[in-house]
């Protein structure tokens, strides 16, 4: 998947060790989201990658220069053709393995040319930004307080957040 975004958006991939041009949002966390990372070289700590847990397998792949994003999915159905690739598999789960191995990208997955819901600079932020939160006073780093009413307040604060309060 990591492989064909660089190629739809002309991106070397993995990407250089110290480069942040290509972003990744992944829908899901767990074991795919390992495999993004080290195939796109995509990494939560160097804040190439961010994960939008949807419980789904699809990414968006971002080049923040360009300022193109393209969001990759498996085919809806691809369960029932993969088995086709491996007429020789001496099972079904053996089938899966080999037909994945062996069908060609673009039967295997949908490329999609999207538009993020925010600017691509306000996704990548300013890592240097602080601000402090006017009601808990907690400190917020990456340009992440919204402005309500005037005030800079925290996600959770301002009515986000995933805990109760
Ligand atoms: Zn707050």
């Amino acid at each position: 998947m990591a492989l064909l975004a660089g190629d739809v958006l002309g991106l070397d991939v993995p990407q250089p060790d110290h480069a942040k041009r290509l972003l990744a949002l992944v829908e899901t966390d767990g074991c795919f989201t390992d495999g993004v990372a080290v195939a796109a070289h995509c990494h939560v700590g160097r804040r190439t990658m961010r994960v939008y847990d949807q419980g789904k397998v699809a990414a968006t792949f971002v080049d923040v220069e360009a300022e193109r994003a393209i969001r990759i999915r498996p085919q809806l159905d691809l369960r029932d053709r993969v088995q086709a690739y491996a007429p020789d598999a001496p099972d079904r789960w053996q089938g899966y393995v080999l037909g994945y191995q062996r069908m060609p990208d673009d039967r295997l997955l949908d490329v999609e040319s999207v538009r993020l819901a925010q600017p691509i600079a306000r996704l990548v932020s300013t890592e240097s930004a602080r601000a402090a939160c006017d009601a808990c006073g907690e400190e917020i780093f990456n340009e992440r307080e919204q402005n309500v009413d005037g005030r800079p307040l925290c996600i959770a604060c301002a009515g986000g957040g995933y805990l109760c309060r």
